[in-house]
């Protein structure tokens, strides 16, 4: 058994939580305390406070994982490991996620608690792998389509870096003007996948919230088409076991059936495989985990923490 902190790092708010586990099961009683995200200094530093209160309860930690709100840099080689690059969160280009919380946990020192650190997307693609909707696989794909989108990406048990990290919520995607007259919203590409497809394009494209159109409204077989895109270029570029899509607008009741349907149409049977029969229902799946699939996916890098 080890006692496993766990940082869940988003844009206005930071979850922390630890846990005892075994490595296997899924742990049960997770004690968790929100904090608002403010500054770095200030939200890092708080996030300490409550690992080391929450830990402290348990005769202290073993290991933290972090799912952070990104682009982060994850180079281990690189100094600024750990550190979110550009963003245009005001304050936090550059901010010190993971060195902040080792120093102050003393990773580098003897008996110090090691942090491993990761993408949200990530960490929630690892949580569904290990406890969730893709358990037993180790190649899969984990997205989350809300206020952006977001695709986490595990490839022989691990998570994917490489020159950076997947950036698959920015997949270009295939357009018809003559269908969506919107042209995307996403600041670098206008029509990119997240351009067009996450919950602020969905409002300024029919002008009003997503959360307000019903479910047979026509916008959502255009959202289904773009994720079936985005489902079918991961299934060419990645060869995933099994692709699971969740968050606000992902979990949205008929959605997915729409993504299955364009996916299937955009694979256009060039790939045979028994997992893509039956309408891709065994391929394209919602979470297991729920709305816990980053802090889960945090407790999981912890416990895989080097
Ligand atoms: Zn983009």
């Amino acid at each position: 058994m080890r006692r496993i902190g766990a940082v869940e790092l988003g844009g206005t708010k930071a979850v922390v939580g630890a846990a005892v586990m075994d490595g296997t099961a899924r742990p049960q009683s997770i004690e968790t305390v929100r904090i608002p995200t403010t500054t770095p200094e200030e939200t890092l530093t708080r996030c300490v406070e409550t690992l080391r209160a929450l830990g402290g309860r348990m005769g202290g930690l073993d290991a933290v994982g972090v799912a952070s709100f990104g682009p982060l840099q994850l180079d281990p080689h690189r100094p600024e490991y750990g550190s979110i690059t550009r963003t245009p969160k005001p304050g936090w280009s550059g901010a010190p996620v993971r060195d902040h919380l080792a120093n102050a946990l003393g990773h580098l020192k003897e008996g110090g608690v090691p942090v491993a650190i990761d993408t949200d997307v990530n960490g929630a693609a690892v949580g569904e792998g290990r406890w969730g909707a893709a358990q037993g696989l180790d190649s899969h794909v984990y997205v989350t389509v809300g206020t952006g989108i977001g695709v986490g990406v595990v490839v022989g048990g691990r998570p994917q870096h490489g020159l950076v990290h997947p950036e698959g919520g920015h997949l270009l995607v295939r357009r018809d003007p003559a269908r969506d007259a919107y042209g995307g919203h996403c600041p670098y590409h206008g029509d990119c996948l997240e351009g067009l497809a996450c919950g602020p394009a969905i409002e300024a494209r029919v002008g009003r919230p997503a959360t307000e159109l019903a479910d047979d409204h026509p916008v959502w077989d255009l959202v289904g088409d773009y994720l079936g895109q985005m489902a079918a270029n991961l299934l060419f570029a990645l060869s995933p076991q099994r692709i699971v899509i969740g968050g606000g607008v992902g979990g949205r009741p008929g959605l997915l059936d729409r993504v299955r349907h364009h996916a299937q149409r955009h694979i256009g049977g060039y790939i045979d495989h028994p997992a893509l029969t039956e309408g891709l229902a065994g391929f394209i799946v919602p979470p297991g985990l729920g709305a816990e699939a980053g802090l889960a996916g945090a407790l999981a890098l912890g416990w895989d923490a080097p």
